[in-house]
């Protein structure tokens, strides 16, 4: 066998994974070869003679492991874009391996001693310092041995149940797809979309991770609606007593730890800090959503001369938007050209605010041939790091869309950074890749977490880039949207892919016009998800659920947002957030969304106050905010980009919530 790629630093350039060569059967044993490289860093560490200082304690953690680090940064990525049998297998054996070398790290009593003697003057080095400290009492540093005992097996039991969740989620949306044998069934599809289903005779639409498939807006066969309806929300409902069962475990642990509920563990090290104040943010904005909800019913069910159920929501939405507004947002397809978008649009951005260029480099493989890589330069031509993009849907690709990085910037090891985004834009049989609106908002927000990753400009990996809390880390990706609808920046990418003419205005008037519709469905529904993820959260320790559809329902009638039209973005069965990873995703954290969007308005007036797409904006974005990545207090970060606190009001009038 050939050395392993794991064992030594890449020598590609930005140090990008060397892809071609790595095999399947190279992950665990340079899973192996990490954990156990790192433990005896960690014992030296921990039992060095000499008195603990910043630099042989904390710098030498952040410096340990990285054999672990490599292997684990890509299969994690691979795990998420291209989880084939085997990736799988090893997900299954490695994740609960990974939960007990964590805790062998932050439980041992020796290193957290030592964590505890060292002080420093230097501010960068004292919040790191501080972060350890606070990552290791959260992880079970302070407890007794017995209380240890059961920790350990809390986490490597709730490792276990989340793999198991998200493979089932994954087999699901094959497994749960909607096959149709007749193609009439399928009417109002357009040819090209049934043609990119037909499977031996037969039409496989599978699901995406959320409950409104997409095609629910064009099937005019309402008994085809119902169905590709009740697929989604009924998938994997063996799912659910997985769910009952990790929330339990999760409930006992933050007991364990000194916490009522596993939402105030979780955002204890959040913006929001309790749970007070995400009910405070969540309460005020229910009621509101609901009731614009509720009027955008009437409006449907007016249009289609019935009581809609749920599954017609979306096909009415779109009737009433073309009746209202004379708006058919298919239309504006064929001027949404996945090239244009990214280098037209969302690049073409990144130049006008922040003076960064970007290159082909084709020569640089990712795994798949569909993956496709950029270099990026600052201004003055010094290089800034490497950007990847991994656009089409496949099978062995988790559902949604997000960032990630395959190398962290830090100046501890002279690394530039590496930064990743997947999409899961349907590839067509033949011809150019036409988007829809909401695909390219998502590539400009996913961009808007990569810039977050490329800009980072700090010493230490721990904090690097999108290191940051799980209620702020979206709000440099919300604000890199407004970008997608700016008239020069939309002038210039949105171009009809045959005629090469641009969008016409009425057109985009229209779009503009059309947008406040909806709203409420949109904002009740991803409030269903954040309160769905918050009961599950708020159980006591010991207190128990005998039926979680019984228990989604009770959650959502309380907090005021049972509406039976619009059911949650996920329901508990496929809500992949917050149960698909063992140390807790974005368990009770769902919320975040909404509480980054309160920035995410701010900060949208601050760059239209200021002028808008300028060079300067994005500079001052850049030094206060993105560049920072965790380095400092976050909010602190907010305050001198913003000059003052956040206020709610910009994301109440965005939001059309202000009565
Ligand atoms: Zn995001």
């Amino acid at each position: 066998m050939a050395e392993n790629p794991f064992f030594a630093s890449s020598t590609l350039p930005y140090q990008l994974p060397p892809f071609a060569q790595i095999r399947e059967e190279h992950y665990l044993p340079a899973f192996e070869r990490g954990m156990a490289e790192q433990l005896q860093e960690v014992e030296a560490i921990a039992n060095d003679p000499a008195p603990a200082t910043f630099a042989n304690t904390i710098e030498a953690l952040e410096r340990s492991g990285r054999i672990l680090k490599r292997t684990a940064t890509v299969f994690f990525s691979i795990v998420a874009s291209d989880a084939t049998d085997g990736i799988r297998e090893i997900e299954t054996e490695i994740s609960p391996l990974l939960t007990k070398h964590r805790d062998a790290i932050h439980l041992n009593r020796a290193l957290y001693s030592r964590i505890k003697q060292v002080t420093t003057e230097d501010p960068e080095e004292a919040w790191l310092l501080e972060k350890y400290r606070v990552d290791f009492v959260r992880a079970g540093a302070e407890l007794s041995e017995t209380e240890q005992e059961r920790l350990r097996a809390l986490n490597e039991e709730l490792s276990t149940l989340a793999t198991t969740f998200s493979q089932n989620l994954l087999k699901a949306s094959t497994a749960s797809a909607l096959v149709v044998e007749d193609a009439k069934e399928l009417d109002g599809l357009s040819e090209s979309a049934v043609k990119a289903i037909e499977k031996d005779g037969k039409y496989v639409l599978p699901l995406l991770n959320f409950t409104n498939q997409p095609a629910l807006a064009e099937l005019t066969n309402r008994e085809t609606r119902r169905r590709l309806y009740e697929l989604s929300t009924g998938r994997a409902p063996e799912n659910f007593e997985l769910a009952i069962k990790m929330a339990t475990l999760r409930a006992e642990r933050a007991a364990l730890l000194g916490y009522p509920n596993h939402a105030a563990y979780s955002v204890a090290d959040q913006t929001a800090k309790t749970t007070e104040a995400v009910e405070e943010m969540l309460g005020k904005l229910v009621g509101p959503a609901v009731a614009n909800a509720r009027r955008e019913a009437e409006a449907l069910s007016e249009q289609a001369g019935f009581a809609i159920e749920p599954w017609d929501w979306s096909f009415y939405a779109e009737k009433v938007r073309k009746a209202r507004y004379d708006f058919d947002s298919s239309e504006l397809r064929p001027y949404f050209e996945l090239d244009r978008v990214l280098k037209d649009g969302i690049f073409h951005a990144a130049t006008e605010l922040y003076g960064v260029t970007f290159t082909d480099r084709p020569d640089l493989a990712g795994y798949h041939p569909d993956v496709r890589a950029y270099e990026v330069f600052n201004a003055d031509g010094s290089p800034l790091g490497l950007f990847l993009l991994d656009p089409y849907a496949r099978p062995t690709k988790r559902g949604g869309a997000w960032m990630n990085n395959l190398v962290d910037q830090s100046h501890l090891f002279g690394e530039l950074p590496v930064v990743m985004n997947n999409l899961n834009i349907t590839k067509p049989a033949e011809g150019p890749t036409l988007l829809t609106f909401d695909e390219v908002n998502t590539a400009f927000h996913e961009f808007g977490h990569a810039l977050h990753g490329l800009f980072s400009d700090v010493r230490f990996p721990r904090v690097s880039g999108t290191e940051v809390p799980r209620d702020f880390v979206e709000y440099p990706s919300q604000v890199n949207e407004m970008w997608a609808t700016w008239p020069s920046v939309l002038a210039n990418f949105a171009r009809h892919h045959e005629t090469g003419e641009p969008v016409p205005a009425e057109l985009l008037e229209k779009m503009k016009a059309a947008e406040k519709f909806n709203q409420g469905f949109a904002t009740v529904e991803y409030l269903a998800a954040a309160l769905l993820d918050w009961a599950w959260h708020k159980l006591a320790p010991g207190e128990t659920v005998l039926d979680a559809e019984a228990f989604e329902a009770a959650a959502l009638e309380r907090a005021g947002a049972a509406f039976a039209l619009v059911r949650s973005r996920y329901r508990t069965n496929y809500f992949a957030h917050i149960f698909f990873d063992g140390t807790g995703g974005y368990s009770a954290g769902y919320y975040s969304y909404i509480w980054s969007e309160v920035l995410d308005a701010e900060s949208v007036d601050w760059f239209q106050e200021n002028g808008g797409l300028r060079r300067e904006n994005g500079d001052h974005f850049r030094s206060t905010l993105l560049s920072v990545g965790g380095s400092r207090d976050v909010m602190d970060a907010f305050r001198a980009f913003r000059g003052r606190d956040p206020r709610i009001e910009p994301l109440l009038k965005r939001r059309g919530l202000l009565g």
